[in-house]
């Protein structure tokens, strides 16, 4: 590191700027690389490293996922897979803006759920989870979890105290998503927060109930739920924090010291996030996460309302919409870096029909002239784009979920998911008012 740098870097006192300033600089004058004449960060390219003696190379290996021992400050590189800059970097700058400890990237969303997963449970453990989830977080609940011997519970969590009736002595985790994918629950995380403490209270730490909360909806832009009370949060960097749909990833933050554990995962299971995704995500997505939310915030709201006051509408679940029944707990769980309300950029609704059947038809009816003619929304899955997204999770990314159990799932058999991108809003509101005009 230049003089240079760790003068400026220490003369500067970065808290009385705003975060969205912050995550443009964030912590680019790191110890992680010296580039001290970098603007931008280079890419790191470089599978492995040179290791100027054999000792150095011994000690890179000893120190690896040991930094509890050593710290983590300047590692010795030595090969892609169990470290390097890009990556460590936007490690740093991720647990930053979550206000988590650490954080420790992945390939993908699922690579870091079930990386987190695979660290805090091990075979004769329980799982509780909220009974609305992801889909592909579900499927690994249903298609893999029974093979490692750990019951998932999936409860309504709407509840808090539903939990009472499914936790025991094996319970070593309660997984969430708040808003939830699709329906956009939302859960009470203080509240579950104070149910857990008191039973934690009660067991050695080494047994530990840990809260994981997926906060790919709100962004931490929108939530840090680790403020709320959770123990460790997951990203699917693919969605909003990369922001633009050109790469996958996944992160999970939490406390520090579980890093070396999941980074030992994350080495041998190998997951390990693309070098070059790494950059784009640090350079591109982060940076940018507050402008976009904001705008799609305001769209996601103004889209809201147009739905909600059209005839042909059953519901619309939206957290910015005071008709909606989890409006005030919202309110006070999803705030900006800057304490306003952020209710984000995702809306679930469902058009008028009076069976199932029917309301799956009339939205696939209302999905396909989308898909035709819509030139600001775009039939496809994922979130958190440039482009509006509009899709069926039904049929699509909750497609996992059999029919007789999607009520159960929270999950409405003709339920549409938009994604609201960066358009300007008259034009998605011009396209929406057509593409319903259609039915
Ligand atoms: C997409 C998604 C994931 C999975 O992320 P990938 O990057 O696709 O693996 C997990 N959770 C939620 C809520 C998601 O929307």
């Amino acid at each position: 590191m230049s003089e240079e740098l760790t003068t400026k870097k220490n003369k500067i006192d970065d808290s009385k700027y705003s975060m969205e300033t912050r995550v443009i600089y964030g912590k680019h004058v790191t110890d992680k690389w010296d580039y001290s004449h970098h603007v931008t960060a280079p890419i790191s390219s470089s599978t492995t490293f040179r290791l100027d003696s054999v000792e150095r190379g011994a000690q890179g290996f000893q120190q690896f996922a040991q930094t509890e021992k050593f710290g983590d400050e300047a590692p010795i590189f030595i090969y892609d897979r169990l470290g390097e800059p890009n990556k460590d970097m936007l490690e740093e700058n991720l647990a930053y803006i979550e206000k988590g400890e650490m954080a420790v990237t992945f390939a993908s969303g699922m690579g870091a759920i079930s990386a987190v997963l695979g660290v805090l449970t091990k075979s004769g453990d329980e799982i509780i989870t909220h009974s609305t989830l992801y889909g592909c977080t579900i499927s690994l609940f249903n298609n893999w979890y029974p093979r490692y011997n750990i019951p998932v519970h999936p409860i309504d969590l709407t509840d808090p105290n539903n939990f009472f009736k499914v936790v025991n002595d094996k319970t070593r985790v309660v997984y969430l998503e708040s808003p939830a994918n699709p329906n956009l629950d939302i859960l009470d995380l203080t509240e579950i927060k104070k149910i857990v403490d008191d039973i934690n209270k009660t067991r050695d730490e080494s047994d530990h109930i840990k809260i994981i909360v997926d906060n790919t909806f709100a962004t931490p832009f929108c939530q840090r739920p680790i403020e709320l009370g959770a123990d460790f949060v997951v990203h699917s960097l693919t969605k909003g924090i990369g922001g633009f749909g050109t790469d996958m990833g996944g992160v999970v933050v939490g406390p520090k010291k579980f890093r070396d554990m999941i980074l030992l995962y994350r080495k041998d299971f190998g997951a390990v996030l693309n070098t070059k995704s790494a950059w784009a995500i640090l350079t591109y997505g982060l940076p940018t996460l507050p402008l976009r939310q904001k705008q799609q915030i305001k769209s996601a709201m103004r889209i809201a309302e147009f739905l909600e006051a059209h005839p042909k509408i059953y519901f619309v679940n939206y957290p910015g919409l005071p008709s909606y029944k989890y409006h005030e707990l919202a309110k006070k769980q999803m705030i900006d870096f800057n304490g306003n309300f952020a209710p984000g950029s995702m809306i679930y609704f469902t058009i008028k029909g009076d069976t199932a059947a029917e309301r799956k038809a009339i939205g696939a009816k209302f999905m396909d002239y989308v898909a035709d003619h819509a030139y600001t929304m775009t039939l496809a899955v994922s979130l958190g784009h440039t482009r509006t997204l509009v899709e069926h999770p039904a049929s699509m990314t909750h497609s996992v979920v059999p029919p007789d159990q999607l009520e159960q799932r929270g999950i409405d058999a003709g339920g549409v998911r938009i994604a609201v991108g960066l358009e300007n809003t008259d034009d998605i509101l011009m396209d929406l008012d057509e593409a319903l005009k259609q039915l």
